[in-house]
């Protein structure tokens, strides 16, 4: 599918003021910088304003700031300086989001230059999506940009606020997260296999039954596979349950036996006698989980076959862990699925907070072809539900 709103690439930036939405909610500590996926993730829109001489006006919330006034945890000086640092541009920033400070200097902002804004979530009109915001920053700019795909699913004043106002188009990370993680629904190269893991059946429900549409094969692990299990009417000892979500569950193995997808469940499990980081696992075959354990992660078969499900495959989308991973003893089977994702000669895109996290432990972030920056938004399109940051930009002509 391709994208349908207007770009950067669609409009004139030269000499003009361009505001845009950027995702910098980064992890901060005493005032110091740490992961900065989400700052570089940023750099090509940002990059590609300064060539084509624009005036840049960066904005973002960081974290979450009880919305009466400044904050200094949750200030964006550090994650300026810090973008100063990656890209080389000439950036400053200013103290202030919606006063006359922020105006003047925005004024002040020459060709090629950038400023960014102190965290828009330091008044709590922000995310009340108060009109007066958006039209205090929509004066700050002759275009609006958004950016910012980890908030896209938020109908928030600095994301779909200006957009009421001035032209607004999509900034290269938004166009490349959506077009990725809407592709797979469209034209995913066959064989298409999904990989679904995490702790629970109910919150990954939208998910499951949307690639129940479009998948060859979907893959379950993690706790929501016990919820699995209960339908097919096995036993499944202390394991994370979800009982109201059985009937579900057994409507979706139906569900996707009707429409010919194969749904691979787990055949061992690795188990323990308590949740815990110093847990002891012991391998159980899925039709003889003993009363008093529970399913922390998949087995050593089921590793082999989930494997050599992924490696026929031509698209691979996975979300959320095999197992308990945070833990050493049960980070094998998701370590397992990851590698074995990473080997396959096939688009890879990954999704989702934990299962991200779990790519980077395992060092094999540059062996996938996509890693999503948005949690939240990436699993609403993976629900095929549209996002209101989209929505509210120009359509492409
Ligand atoms: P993501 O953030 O990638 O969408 P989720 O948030 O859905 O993933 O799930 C991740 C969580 O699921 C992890 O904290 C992990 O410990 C937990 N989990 C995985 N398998 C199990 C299990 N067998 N029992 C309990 N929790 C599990
Ligand atoms: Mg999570």
């Amino acid at each position: 599918m391709a994208f349908t709103k207007k770009t950067v690439r669609d409009i004139d930036v030269d000499g003009k003021r361009v505001l845009v939405r950027v995702d910098f909610n980064v992890p901060i500590k005493d005032g110091v910088v740490g992961d900065t996926t989400r700052i570089k993730a940023a750099l090509p829109t940002i990059n590609y304003l300064v060539e084509h001489n624009a005036r840049v006006i960066l904005m973002s919330h960081l974290g979450r700031p009880d919305g009466t006034g400044f904050q200094a945890e949750f200030s964006l000086e550090p994650v300026a300086a810090k973008l100063a640092e990656l890209s080389g541009l000439d950036v400053s920033f200013v103290a202030d989001t919606y006063g006359e400070k922020a105006a003047e200097a925005v004024a002040a902002v020459e060709p090629g230059k950038v400023l960014v804004l102190e965290n828009v979530r330091f008044d709590k009109r922000e995310k009340k999506n108060d009109p007066e915001i958006a039209k205090t920053l929509a004066s700050y700019g002759d275009v609006f940009v958004l950016d910012a795909f980890g908030t896209a699913h938020r109908a928030q004043g600095s994301v779909v606020g200006p957009a009421a106002y001035l032209p607004a188009v999509a900034g290269f990370l938004l166009e490349k997260e959506v077009d990725t993680l809407t592709g797979i629904f469209a034209e995913p190269e066959r064989p298409f296999v999904a990989i679904v893991g995490g702790s629970k059946v109910s919150s990954k429900i939208g998910v499951l039954d949307h690639l129940i549409d479009s998948a060859d094969t979907l893959i379950i692990g993690g706790g929501m596979a016990y919820t699995f299990f209960l339908a097919q009417g096995l036993s499944v000892g202390n394991s994370l349950k979800e009982e109201d979500w059985v009937e579900r569950a057994g409507e979706m193995l139906k569900k996707a036996e009707e429409k010919g997808v194969k749904i691979l469940l787990p055949v061992d499990n690795r188990v323990a006698d308590h949740f815990g980081e110093d847990a002891v696992p012991e391998v159980v075959s899925s039709d003889s989980i003993p009363d008093d354990r529970e399913g922390m992660d998949i087995g050593p078969k089921t590793e082999e076959l989930y494997a050599e499900a992924i490696k026929g495959a031509k698209t691979v989308f996975w979300n959320g862990p095999m197992g308990v991973f945070e833990f050493d003893n049960f980070a094998h089977g998701t370590e397992a699925v990851c590698r074995a994702v990473a080997d396959a000669d096939c688009t890879s895109i990954i999704g989702g907070g934990d299962s991200v996290a779990a790519v980077n432990k395992f060092n094999l972030a540059d062996k996938m072809s996509w890693i999503s920056t948005g949690g939240g938004a990436s699993m609403e399109l993976v629900e095929g539900k549209a996002l209101p940051g989209v929505e509210a930009l120009n359509d492409a002509e």
